[in-house]
């Protein structure tokens, strides 16, 4: 595999403007601040496209807006970097192919599940919904009209399941067991991973939010849990780790 330095810095840069964008929409859409999206968080002052640039402007402004002088969120510079990373790193494991492009949606969706769950308690549906296109045009583009139609009624089967799941749910606990944001999710998770793959996810998802809701519980702190980063991190691991994870399962169901 041949790995190509500037490529490389090509990607490390566009992920960091993907990164930045995404933090910005994650942030301000629940808020209905669409309007505001290069704007100041405190002051709604409008920047100008040079005050926009990532991790540049808000070093050069030691974190601050120019305007009213107050600390702009650290969430900025961290998710924006972290994505460049991870758009880098994809390039790095997997070369210019399929895997690295589903590495890179699955990124920028990982960077806004966590801001918007994790803040408002919300999955926005637009990334949501450009992630379903953009993965089913390349299930399309490298493997074939067969493999597009297996892996849209795979979601639509794991979108099903977990409207069961939920009715099931809300008898038992009497209350919504499983919110609307989560089951477009788990939809999402059969289009990039198939019904039997999206299931094992959804597992390790639930496992991984498993010491927060002890924690929630101990601590007596009535508050709901964002289950989507966990659900998230699940399908991100899965991918990565999909090969020894086929072949674990070939084993034990030999
Ligand atoms: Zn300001």
């Amino acid at each position: 595999m041949l790995i190509d330095v500037y490529t490389i810095i090509l990607l490390f840069f566009v992920g960091l403007v993907s990164g930045y964008i995404c933090t910005i929409f994650s942030l301000k859409l629940p808020l209905k601040k669409k309007e505001y999206v290069n704007a100041c968080d405190n002051c709604n002052h409008k920047y100008k496209w040079y005050e926009l640039i990532p991790l540049y402007s808000y070093v050069i402004n030691h974190g601050k807006c120019p305007y009213c002088h107050q600390h702009i969120s650290l969430l900025y510079p961290i998710l924006t970097f972290i994505s460049g990373l991870l758009f880098t790193l994809s390039y790095i494991f997997y070369g210019f192919s399929y895997e690295m492009l589903i590495t890179i949606i699955l990124s920028l969706l990982l960077i806004s599940i966590y801001v918007s769950d994790f803040k408002y308690y919300v999955i926005l549906d637009e990334p949501l919904i450009i992630s379903s296109i953009l993965i089913l045009l390349f299930k399309a583009i490298f493997f074939g009209f067969k493999t597009f139609l297996i892996s849209l009624c795979s979601g639509l089967l794991i979108f099903l399941f977990m409207i069961i799941i939920r009715a099931l749910g809300n008898k038992i606990f009497k209350q919504d067991s499983i919110g609307g944001g989560d089951i477009k999710l788990a939809m999402f998770f059969g289009f990039v991973l198939g019904v039997r793959l999206s299931i094992i996810s959804l597992v390790i998802g639930s496992f991984l939010a498993f010491p927060v809701a002890v924690y929630y519980t101990l601590s007596k702190i009535n508050k709901e849990i964002p289950f989507g980063p966990f659900l998230i991190t699940g399908l991100y691991l899965v991918f990565i780790f999909m090969e020894p994870i086929k072949s674990f399962l070939t084993i034990i169901f030999k």
